[in-house]
């Protein structure tokens, strides 16, 4: 079966996206003013780990920590029935040279984003007023910037012009050149897969083994993490012996396979981007998700259009690799990274993020990794320093939901309010 896509296709909206503009509400004006410090009371607390009960104190833009009781004068969120946690990190989307994707991130929750490949200039423009006042109802960007590929290789199809390269010696040159750039971590495509998953040839050069060793080499050596673009489930073991600290994509696992122990062996972390590659196999998440008023609120019109159309039976040949893939890696202890790669087609901003946990909780990832993945876990990968927990000392990046996300993931889809350095940075219109 041909399909009219392909998994190539990862970072293609990067660009393609990149003056486009979005619809949503803007956030209203904040009920608290949160600056002085707040406690939130009475919430189900998940600290980026696990759960446990009690009241989260915020001050300075910083936890202060867990309070029997809110200090005398100090304003208290009463957040009964609801979960807190720590703001979401996606650790996979291309927000090319906008910064409107940022802000829709943070009506989904998600107050950091990592960038896995787009114009490095954004990066440093970003960083620089991270701590200004226009910055609060954005989420925060870690960036790639400029990916590492051979020539003509994944990634210089987008038609923008970027470096490549072929032999190890010139891995020193590169890698320098990207933290010149303000990179803030490498992402190397090595991708020997000639077929996409719906069987067409999408053959495009990629790097050597020898080459790409170099690379992990170097970036260590020079203070980057290392996320590897990969194709078939033979790429991913070989990344990650070539020295991978995360694998970007997953595969179809085979039964019995070893894989996931080899990456739990290594403590590599795996981004499967499930949202993405099971596009063609018509499991269709979008559906319940288009159909919460919540979420659908959020959504651009040409979003629910798109998306809350059904398409075709469940192939279930299709996915079940998939979902075996993240499910057994979860098993192994290899700690899983969501990040569905926005904004591919029928990949949007900021609700893929949440689609991508409900993928991981239907293949059967127990809920605490599940949101481990969106919070302690990438920022433990790219080493977000002060967030993706909640505890003394911690960045008060924080998320309210309603509900009990002990009992389903899809607690997050009904945000309620969202703080980016202690300060409120969106609230749900009531
Ligand atoms: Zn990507």
């Amino acid at each position: 079966m041909r399909l009219p896509f392909s998994l190539r296709s990862i970072a293609s909206a990067a660009f393609a996206f990149a003056g486009a503009s979005c619809h949503h509400a803007a956030a209203p004006a904040p009920r608290v003013a949160s600056a002085d410090g707040f406690v939130v009371v009475d919430a189900m607390v998940f600290d980026g780990e696990r759960f446990r009960a009690g009241n989260v104190y915020v001050r300075g833009g910083s936890i202060e920590g867990f309070v029997d009781a809110a200090p005398p004068g100090t304003p208290v969120i009463d957040a009964k029935g609801q979960t807190l946690l720590p703001g979401l990190i996606d650790g996979h989307t291309h927000i090319g040279t906008t910064t409107d994707h940022l802000e829709r991130f943070v009506t989904f929750g998600v107050t950091t984003v990592v960038d896995l490949f787009g114009p490095p200039e954004i990066i440093a423009r970003l960083r620089a007023d991270e701590r200004t006042k226009e910055s609060a109802r954005r989420a925060a960007l870690v960036g790639a910037g400029n990916l590492a590929t051979a020539p003509k290789g994944h990634g210089t199809e987008y038609g923008v012009p970027i470096p490549t390269l072929e032999e190890p010696g010139e891995a020193r040159a590169f890698v320098a050149a990207r933290r010149a750039e303000g990179s803030e971590l490498l992402k190397i495509v090595f991708d020997t897969s000639t077929n996409d998953v719906g069987g067409q040839s999408n053959a495009m050069p990629t790097l050597r083994a020898d080459t790409a060793r170099e690379l992990a080499k170097e970036a260590h050596a020079q203070g980057l993490t290392v996320a590897v673009h990969t194709g078939g489930c033979g790429d991913i073991a070989e990344a990650a012996s070539l020295g991978a600290d995360v694998i970007a994509h997953g595969c179809a696992l085979p039964d019995d396979d070893p894989l996931p122990k080899t990456l739990a062996a290594r403590g590599v972390y795996l981004n499967p981007t499930l949202a993405v590659q099971l596009r063609p196999c018509g499991l269709e998440y979008w559906i319940p998700m288009v159909r919460d008023a919540e979420i659908a609120r959020r959504l651009t019109g040409e979003e629910r259009e798109r998306l809350g159309k059904d398409r075709h039976d469940h192939d279930v040949a299709c996915s079940s690799g998939r979902l075996r893939l993240v499910r057994e890696a979860a098993k192994a202890g290899v700690k899983l990274i969501a990040g569905p790669d926005s904004p591919n087609r029928r990949i949007p901003i900021g609700a893929s993020l949440l689609a991508e946990l409900d993928l991981f909780a239907q293949a059967g990832v127990p809920i605490e990794q599940v949101l481990a993945s969106a919070t302690s876990h990438p920022a433990s990968a790219y080493r977000i320093a002060g967030r993706g927990r909640i505890a003394k000392g911690m960045r008060a990046d924080l998320l309210l939901v309603e509900g009990d996300a002990r009992t389903s993931v899809r607690a997050l889809w009904h945000t309620r309010s969202v703080w980016r350095n202690g300060a409120l940075a969106y609230t749900a219109p009531r």
